[in-house]
């Protein structure tokens, strides 16, 4: 299949009741492939009128899904899993088209967020509750866990997949329907979800999405409504906790996965060759844009010249290009903005003290490519060391003490992913004890996966995505007391 071919697959309208509907407005926003800066397609834009729609649509069809068998739910996702396996190329084909990572990760992606379909199509099936005696009282209790009831969930375009399933698999499986509002940049990959979805047999108005060029038109109406229980929202901080602020009318649940900038601690007895491949891939993976990317690489004095000389040469060695071709690991970031902001963050740094030692600039159109960069010694005030950099930028820093490095890494309003690397097996503890990250790397640069708690602390966020504790995000819980005339104080 060409790429015109599974372009013209895919669903542009939204998805509202079981129906692929134009917008009210009948308005339309375009999408662009970042590698080449061609448009790919037109996609529909809801209004304010179509958000409340697809609320309508969950609202009305919520009862039906939550008493459905947790065995039939379960079979669904499980069947969405195998779609979407067997789909594997064109789901990925479709990610590397709209966000231009390359396609080996897109792949990668693939696998990772139909993963969350299987586990939580596991744990539909064993959603447990509790009972127990009243300490002191002729009284009984049990607990009991309900659906939370409509959801929005709204995805930002980094991840379009398993940004995706990760909060719609868990809501569906503990019973709630949801309205969706993918990111603009990269809605192609949700709209095909959502078809793959229907498929599998999610029965009418239970998944709707509406896709916008304003998201808040979207959002705001549906969280200004009451019949909306929860909001699930992965993206930036500021948008984040605005969003925060609007849950607060109505004492909205709320999920926040937001940015981080997680430190990568390379201790003087680490494995440098395991330090440098494993601070690579968490630095680099999808084109440094990710919200766990290795954004400061804290490096102690004894070993840095080590591995900053291995580090820029595995850098550099990389191959950037478009991500359809082979053998391509960077591909383009995702807007001609996001270029520009790199090269302020490397004038940034090296105004600072900092020195390039690989890459460091544009690289010439169509596409928004940038070299992969070492910077090595700017100062601690360099935007590199205080904001998150969501590009292929990998800044060294030094530190002498042991105290020095957690003060550094915990120097940062983020607290979503930290990476440590070092042969002593109690340095797991200390890290433990001293990191304030939601997440912890040991000699490993990955951090994820469908069946751990994925989520920050501080300013990255607040809930959890995967394992059982992402489908609690889901529910309510309801106790009920019961007369026990059995029981004697
Ligand atoms: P973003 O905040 O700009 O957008 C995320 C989503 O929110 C998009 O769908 C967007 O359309 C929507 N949105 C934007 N403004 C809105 C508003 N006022 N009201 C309602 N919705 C609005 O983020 P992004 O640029 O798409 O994604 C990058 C950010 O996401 C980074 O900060 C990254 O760290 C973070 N991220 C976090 C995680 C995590 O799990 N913690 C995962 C991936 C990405």
């Amino acid at each position: 299949m060409n790429t015109q071919q599974l372009l013209d697959k895919v669903e542009k309208r939204l998805f509202i009741g079981g129906e692929w509907v134009d917008g009210a407005a009948g308005e339309t926003y375009e999408v662009h492939n970042p590698a080449t800066g061609e448009l790919l397609v037109e996609m529909a834009s809801g209004t304010k009128d179509d958000a409340i729609r697809a609320l309508d649509a969950a609202h009305a069809a919520r009862r039906e899904w939550e008493r459905t068998a947790p065995r039939t739910r379960a079979e669904i996702l499980r069947k969405g899993y195998d779609l979407v396996k067997e789909r594997k190329d064109e789901f990925a084909a479709l990610m590397t088209l709209e966000m231009g990572k390359s396609l080996t990760e897109a792949k990668g992606e693939v696998d990772y967020g139909a993963d969350y379909l299987l586990w939580f199509s596991e744990e539909a099936n064993h959603f447990y509750g509790d009972t127990n005696h009243y300490p002191a009282k002729p009284n009984r209790m049990l607990t009991v866990r309900k659906p939370v009831g409509p959801c929005l969930l709204i995805t930002p375009w980094n991840f379009p997949l398993s940004m995706a399933t990760r909060k719609i698999a868990p809501a569906l499986a503990a019973g709630n329907t949801v309205v969706i509002k993918p990111a603009k940049l990269t809605p192609l990959t949700m709209q095909y979800f959502v078809q793959t979805m229907v498929e599998a047999g999610v029965p009418d108005g239970v998944i709707n999405i509406v896709s916008a060029k304003s998201a808040s038109d979207v959002s705001g109406p549906i969280m200004s409504d009451p019949r909306c229980r929860k909001v699930s929202f992965t993206g930036s901080t500021p948008v984040g906790s605005t969003l925060m602020e609007q849950a607060a009318e109505h004492i909205l649940r709320i999920s926040l996965e937001l940015g981080g900038n997680a430190p990568a601690i390379v201790f003087a007895d680490a494995d440098i060759d395991l330090a440098v491949e494993g601070v690579k891939a968490a630095k680099m993976r999808n084109i440094g844009e990710a919200c766990t990317a290795a954004n400061r690489i804290l490096v102690h004095e004894s070993v840095v010249d080590e591995f900053a000389e291995k580090f820029a040469a595995a850098v550099s060695a990389m191959k950037v290009g478009n991500g359809l071709d082979d053998g391509v690991e960077v591909g383009p970031l995702v807007e001609p903005s996001a270029v520009d902001r790199m090269e302020e963050l490397v004038a940034d740094a090296v105004a600072k003290g900092g020195e390039i030692l690989t890459g460091g600039k544009r690289i010439d159109g169509p596409g928004n490519f940038f070299e992969p960069t070492v910077i090595r010694g700017a100062s601690r005030d360099a935007r590199v060391f205080t904001e998150e950099i969501f590009g292929p930028i990998a800044p060294i820093f030094t530190f002498a003490t042991e105290e020095e490095a957690w003060e550094m890494a915990n120097d940062t309003e983020y607290g979503l992913a930290s990476y440590v690397f070092s042969e002593d097996p109690d340095m797991l503890w200390r890290a433990s004890d001293n990191l304030e990250f939601g997440l912890l790397g040991f000699n490993s640069g990955v951090v994820s996966d469908a069946s751990v708690p994925f989520g920050g602390v501080k300013a990255s966020g607040m809930g959890r995505e995967g394992s059982r504790d992402g489908m609690l995000e889901y529910t309510e819980v309801q106790m009920i007391g019961v007369r026990d005339p059995y029981t004697k104080n």
